[in-house]
This record gives C-alpha cells, sequence and structure tokens, in this order.
C-alpha cells in the first residue's frame, strides 16, 4: 500500500541521516537571539534554552494519521471522509478525544470548528494553525488532515519540552474545506471572518437539501455560523501537503509559501448555425465546436513560460450528434496565477484569439465572468517566521505560490498569516496514492511548532494590517 520512500531528498536533509530521521529536534527558543540553533544535528545535543529542546515523534503522528484514516466512507475509494457524512463526523469525534489527551480544551464553534485550545500566559489573541480532516471523494490521506494532526503534535511537542507560549495556541479542524455538495468550499473558515453569506446558506444539493439544513443536522446552528465571527487571531499559519511536484523536482523539504494564487473564471459561448454533416460543404460552415477547439488551444498556448495556469477543464457541445455540425459550444476557461497582470492579460489575449476564431467562422461569441478571486499574498512577518524557523532547522526553503486553494486564504481576512508545504509523491494529490516521506512530515511538523514559538514572539498585529 505505502509506496517505498522516496530517495532522492536525502542530501538536502543534511542535518540527520535517515537512521535518526523519524524523531527530529528543534529547539523552540532562542529565534530573537540565534536562530542558528533552533535544530539541533543530532537530536540529543539539542541545546536548552528555556523549556529545552522540542521533539517531534513522527511515528506517533503515523499512528493518529492511521487511525484517522479508518474513519472513511466504506464504499468509496480511498480515504474518502466528505463533509457531514458519518465517517467526518465520527472521525470529529475521536479527533476531539485525542485533543483532549493531549491536554487541549476542546469546543466546537459556532460554526462547526472543532478547536483545541492550549492555554498560554494570557497575551491577547490566540496564535493559531490548523487545516482540515474533510476530503474530496476518493481522497488521500495527508491532505487537511497534516495540518490538523500536525498541529496537533506541534502543541504536544511544545508541551512535552515544557515551553509555554504568552498566547493560547488553538489547533483548528476547519468545517468543510473542500468543495461540498452545495458548491462551496472552506464552510468553516469562511463563516469565522464573516464571509458566508445567508445566500450560501440557502443553497441546496442535488436532493434540495439546504445547507442550513446540513450545518443544523451536524449540531450546529446556522444564525450562530452567520454571526459567529471570531476574535482576531495574533497570528496564523497552516501546515499542508504542497499537492503538486515542485518541492520534490527541487529536491526541498520545505517550502514557504508567498501566496495564494487569484483565480478567474470565464463562461465562453460560441454560436455558430445547425447544419447536416453530409451535405454543407466545409466552407460553408459556422462550426461553434471548432471556434471553441481554437480557443482551448490557445489558453494553453498563452498559459505557457510559467507564472501561471491555464485550463479549459469543461467543454459542452450540441447538439452532440456525429451527424451534425455543432451549432453551440460551452468552454469554462479557468486562469490561476500569484501575479493579477498575468491573469489579465492572458484572459484578454485568449478572449481576443476567441473573437478572432469566432469572426473567421461568422460564429457568434458571449463572455460571462464567473468569479475573479485576486491573490492573497502571506503576511511578511509570518513568511519570515516560517523562513527562519526552517533555516535554523538546516532546511533550505523554497518560496512558491499555492496553486489550490486553503483554509489560509479565508483567515487571512483576519489576521497575518502563513502556509508551510511538504512535498507530494510524485505531485499526487486528491487520491488515494497521495503520500509524504515521514522525513518529511517531521521537518514540517518541526518548522510549523518552532514557527508557532516564532509568532507567538511577534509583537501585536497593527490594526488594519489585513485585508
Ligand atoms: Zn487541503
Amino acid at each position: 500500500m505505502k509506496p517505498p520512500a522516496p530517495q532522492r531528498y536525502t542530501a538536502n536533509h543534511g542535518c540527520y541521516g535517515r537512521e535518526n530521521r523519524a524523531t527530529a529536534a528543534f529547539r523552540s527558543d532562542g529565534l530573537t537571539d540565534s536562530l542558528a540553533g533552533v535544530m539541533s544535528s543530532q537530536p540529543r545535543d539539542a541545546p536548552r534554552v528555556g523549556g529545552g529542546p522540542v521533539r517531534i515523534d513522527v511515528e506517533r503522528v503515523l499512528a493518529d494519521i492511521a487511525e484517522l484514516a479508518a474513519y472513511r466512507e466504506p464504499d468509496e475509494p480511498g480515504s474518502t471522509r466528505r463533509v457531514f457524512r458519518d465517517a467526518h463526523r465520527s472521525g470529529r469525534v475521536w479527533l476531539a478525544a485525542r485533543m483532549a489527551e493531549v491536554g487541549l480544551e476542546v469546543e466546537t464553534d459556532g460554526a462547526g470548528n472543532l478547536i483545541g485550545t492550549r492555554t498560554g500566559r494570557g497575551a491577547p489573541g490566540a496564535v493559531v494553525t490548523g487545516s482540515h480532516t474533510d476530503t474530496v471523494r476518493g481522497g488521500g490521506r495527508y491532505d487537511g488532515v497534516l495540518g490538523v494532526l500536525g498541529g496537533l503534535e506541534a502543541a504536544r511537542a511544545l508541551s512535552a519540552a515544557g515551553i509555554e507560549l504568552e498566547h493560547d495556541l488553538q489547533v483548528v479542524d476547519f468545517l468543510g474545506e473542500e468543495p461540498n455538495d452545495w458548491g462551496l468550499s472552506c464552510v468553516g473558515s469562511r463563516a469565522v471572518t464573516g464571509g458566508l453569506a445567508r445566500a450560501d446558506l440557502e443553497r441546496t444539493d442535488a436532493h434540495g437539501r439546504t445547507l442550513a439544513r446540513a450545518l443544523a443536522d451536524f449540531g450546529r446552528d446556522p444564525e450562530t455560523a452567520l454571526t459567529g465571527r471570531w476574535p482576531l487571531p495574533h497570528a496564523f499559519v497552516e501546515l499542508h501537503i504542497e499537492q503538486g511536484p515542485v518541492l520534490e523536482l527541487a529536491g526541498r523539504a520545505i517550502g514557504v509559501v508567498t501566496g495564494i494564487v487569484g483565480v478567474h473564471r470565464v463562461l465562453v459561448e460560441f454560436a455558430g448555425r445547425r447544419d447536416h454533416a453530409g451535405t454543407m460543404p466545409m466552407d460553408q460552415r459556422h462550426d461553434a465546436a471548432c471556434a471553441a477547439a481554437e480557443l482551448m488551444l490557445a489558453v494553453e498556448a498563452l498559459a505557457q513560460g510559467g507564472g501561471g495556469v491555464g485550463t479549459t477543464g469543461r467543454v459542452e457541445v450540441e447538439p452532440g450528434a456525429m451527424n451534425v455540425v455543432p451549432d453551440r459550444a460551452r468552454v469554462w476557461m479557468e486562469l490561476r496565477s500569484i501575479d493579477p497582470a498575468w491573469v489579465s492579460e492572458r484572459r484578454d489575449a485568449a478572449l481576443a484569439a476567441a473573437a478572432a476564431a469566432a469572426s473567421r467562422r461568422g460564429v457568434g461569441l458571449s463572455v460571462d465572468v464567473l468569479s475573479d478571486e485576486p491573490p492573497t499574498p502571506m503576511d511578511p512577518q509570518v513568511r519570515g517566521a516560517i523562513d527562519a524557523a526552517a533555516r535554523a532547522a538546516g532546511y533550505d526553503p523554497l518560496e512558491l505560490a499555492s496553486g489550490a486553494e486553503h483554509d489560509t486564504r479565508q483567515i487571512a481576512r483576519i489576521a497575518r498569516s502563513g502556509l508551510i508545504f511538504v512535498p507530494s509523491l510524485d505531485g499526487r494529490s486528491h487520491c488515494a496514492e497521495e503520500w509524504t516521506d515521514p522525513a518529511d512530515l517531521a521537518a514540517g511538523i518541526g518548522v510549523l511548532a518552532a514557527t508557532i514559538v516564532g509568532l507567538d514572539r511577534l509583537p501585536p498585529p497593527s490594526p488594519g494590517a489585513v485585508r
């Protein structure tokens, strides 16, 4: 079941050989005076300043991941645990118990986020970390789960090392991060940042059940979900698998995310003329599908060269018969980049290509912008804390943008926020093959723990510093 560990990172993990990588030691203090000493090359020699070394026990984390993975939908592939369904619900009961065992105070907020709190010395605002335990259908064991169970391990390791924080530390399992039957992602993190609208609650699934009803059946009051904004956190950081191949190809264990890409979605519709496919000569046709094909290839060509990605993942052609020249074609075009100018330039060029194809073919064209989410830059202070934690631990972190959505996008509205990536084997995710080397799990959780300590020491956020 478990694929062999890729060997190619070994050289980049420099500070420990494979034989002792299972337990990584992170010195979690001294960040202000000497970042160079946060992690020792030899765990047993980890310097003790204040609370002493923080040891990440990756075997314990793997055991937790395996226990949670047992809560899966039996008739679905992979590690399926879709939001609100029985496996998701019972997995959370397990998680709440595990949080309590670790000594966290467990609560579920009005929006259905499961929160474990480790009490600090009373400084205002919590240092928050977390991710999600729901999955897509056929998903894997690590997407989201790492950020929750890794956060739990970080809290456990800080406590074991006797390290007190000025702020409360909260480990959160956000409700429903993945796109769900109601076409809405990040339900819990949207709600606590004021991003959930009443219209969202009135969305219905294929059976006509509203999201409000689903929340109520899950034991949450939909009205509270609308109004339950969180008090402003001190800072937020999420640990997540990359879900792409960039870190693996670069041979790096730690990614510092620069920002979450902007996503621009457009529906382009071509209106041609329906004719007999046997009798209408080629030079007399107004073929909507061929115009659509030109747009699809234009998007692919325009998105080459890095800087962003472009996809036309959905196409519909009417009437969809072999013996009829198509009179209607719809192309759903999506562009993603961390650079808004990249997106707008490619969009304009793609639509110009569509217009040229339509005009040459005598086909009508209409364009409908479906959504335009701007990029979300990660906070420089949080990025700095992650980078410092990684470098002090002997890693050479890679800066990269996140092409995927995360709860961090939502939380960045109310808190300075950052995102740590660890590699995904072959860049695979949202599938049963999803896998991350235990050494990289240990690296990511160790960097998370040291980042939490770094964030704890930041001065209070300046008002208006977030969106
Ligand atoms: Zn995720």
